[in-house]
């Protein structure tokens, strides 16, 4: 972009999101030691926007692997929505009437149900370990193309799964200098960072980013575990959330700010960063890349940057909408979205209620 700025452009799968990395990988080796060992596998995911459609797209048509997603009904956007409920076979698509928290919510206590023990339920969030190897893979590739000196990686970040894939990248070696971890008005980190008290964004905020509107990040515990601190969701005995994000211990402060640092980019930043990034350098960005983008700029301001690299997570044309808002034009579409609104869709608006998830989802894998 500029002499030392540069974008990684992990858009360019078949559902046009980063997510189509890890996705593909992960879903290749599940049907692959599931058939080992000869068992079904039934994968429950809940969605924000993005990773059902990765993930639905990623395991589609294997033969070992049924594929059930939970998506807040008006939540995500048509193409995000087309992405999950138009392709059939294996993969079956609930609209929960709620965010996503409630959608996260109704999976993981489905996860702790002795009941569904025999369904063999796993995961595809980003909760899952096999979720977060593949994206090292990106981190390194990226600093392999310039290759000395430390890097900044401009995270956009919702759920914390890409950027603990970098922390892996960085503990297994890789000389990052910092991540910035940029989120939109969803600012539960940024405030934890500075402050050392945590506290979810309850309801969590509706922004253009869509896939980042998480008011408590998933891998959160896990970065937080990573530098020696504690922080856990308090459950009730049938597995429900009671309180989320209690943190028992804190993690090592001081370190946890020298090797991160955190901002807010709010929806108007955003629209400015998409504005200003396509008048001087002739380049889309979507609203998530833009939060990374505003990130890596406030970062700026007060460091000198000697190599920095933002993510750019999704195609542009996925969020047709804000880009003709905000430029009046139309971005281009990818070949992977071309004819998608043609398809049919089939899907099942459920209210957020467990009983009534939990029928609908032994009638669809058994
Ligand atoms: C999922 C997603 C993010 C956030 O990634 P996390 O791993 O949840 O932090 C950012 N941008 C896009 C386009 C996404 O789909």
């Amino acid at each position: 972009i500029e002499n030392n700025l540069h974008i990684m452009r992990l858009d360019r799968g078949p559902t046009a999101s980063f997510k189509d990395f890890a996705a593909r990988l992960m879903a290749r080796m599940m049907d692959y030691f599931s058939k080992k060992e000869n068992k079904k596998l039934a994968v429950l995911v809940s969605t924000s926007g993005d990773t059902g459609g990765a993930v639905a797209d990623a395991f589609h048509g294997l033969s070992n692997v049924a594929i059930v997603i939970l998506f807040p009904h008006k939540g995500v956007s048509q193409i995000q929505r087309m992405q999950m409920t138009t392709l059939g076979k294996n993969v079956r698509a609930f609209a929960v009437e709620g965010d996503f928290d409630a959608c996260q919510a109704l999976v993981k206590r489905a996860f702790s149900d002795e009941n569904l023990k025999k369904f063999n339920l796993t995961s595809a969030n980003s909760i899952n370990f096999g979720r977060l190897l593949p994206q090292v893979f990106y981190y390194v590739y990226a600093y392999s193309r310039f290759g000395s000196g430390k890097v900044v990686f401009s995270v956009p970040s919702g759920n914390f799964g890409n950027l603990m894939g970098g922390a892996i990248a960085r503990e297994m070696g890789l000389p990052v200098e910092k991540f910035i971890v940029a989120v939109n008005e969803n600012d539960e980190f940024p405030r934890f960072l500075k402050s050392g008290i945590y506290r979810p964004v309850q309801p969590s905020k509706k922004c253009s980013s869509n896939s980042m509107n998480i008011g408590h990040p998933s891998n959160l515990a896990r970065l937080v575990d990573l530098y020696n601190g504690w922080l856990y969701d308090k459950r009730s005995r049938n597995g429900a959330i009671v309180k989320k994000g209690i943190l028992r211990k804190k993690p090592d402060m001081k370190k946890m700010n020298r090797d991160f640092a955190s901002y807010s980019i709010t929806d108007e930043e955003v629209n400015m960063a998409i504005k200003k990034f396509y008048i001087k350098y002739k380049k889309l960005l979507e609203p998530h890349g833009a939060v990374a983008w505003g990130g890596l700029e406030k970062y700026g301001k007060n460091n000198k940057i000697r190599l920095g690299i933002s993510l750019e997570t999704a195609d542009p044309a996925k969020f047709p909408d804000e880009i003709g808002k905000i430029l009046g034009i139309k971005p281009k579409i990818p070949i992977s979205l071309i004819d998608l609104d043609k398809k049919q869709e089939r899907f099942e608006v459920i209210k957020n209620d467990y009983k009534e998830f939990k029928s609908k989802l032994i009638k669809a894998i058994s």
